[in-house]
């Protein structure tokens, strides 16, 4: 008998157990990757407007439930019975001046920003100038007085 046939079979089963990993390490990457495919998907699904009739997510421009098959209506992206037409032109109105002050309120922000950007750099600037005239005046009158003082000093 082959002194190293145990070493090759070992060899054998090692090879065979690393490609044995590999496969199902690539298996679990697969399902990983899907798994968040799907998760992408729902929250999609769910982020969408909900048919009036069954609740289930229904897609802007189709005038019928793709769950339940009724009849839909739509406002923007408001979606209900067919007789709410005006209770979603009052939610589409609210939404839209929601909307109109969130906007608002953002051009608000930006501006103060804007303004408190400009209010530092002032200030920075003013900051620097005064380094500036305590090293170019306030040092040299400082040393110039002290100078004058031991001339008083010596002349005494
Ligand atoms: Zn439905």
């Amino acid at each position: 008998m082959d002194p190293h046939f145990f070493d090759r079979l070992n060899a054998l089963q090692n090879y065979q157990n690393q490609h044995a990993n590999q496969a199902n390490l690539e298996q679990l990457e697969a399902n990983r990757s899907e798994l968040a495919a799907l998760r992408r998907q729902l929250a999609e699904e769910a982020n969408k407007p909900q048919c009036p009739h069954c609740g289930g997510p229904s897609e802007q421009g189709f005038d019928r439930c793709k769950n339940c098959g009724q009849e839909i209506i739509w406002y923007g992206h408001f979606v209900g019975k067919p007789g709410q037409e005006q209770h979603l032109a009052v939610a589409m109105q609210q939404y839209q001046i929601a909307e109109q002050e969130k906007q608002r309120q953002r051009a608000e922000n930006q501006k103060w920003q804007e303004q408190r950007r400009i209010e530092r750099n002032k200030s920075k600037s003013w900051n620097s100038l005064l380094t500036l005239l305590f090293w170019y005046v306030g040092v040299p009158l400082l040393i110039g007085v002290i100078l004058l003082i031991l001339k008083l000093v010596e002349g005494f």
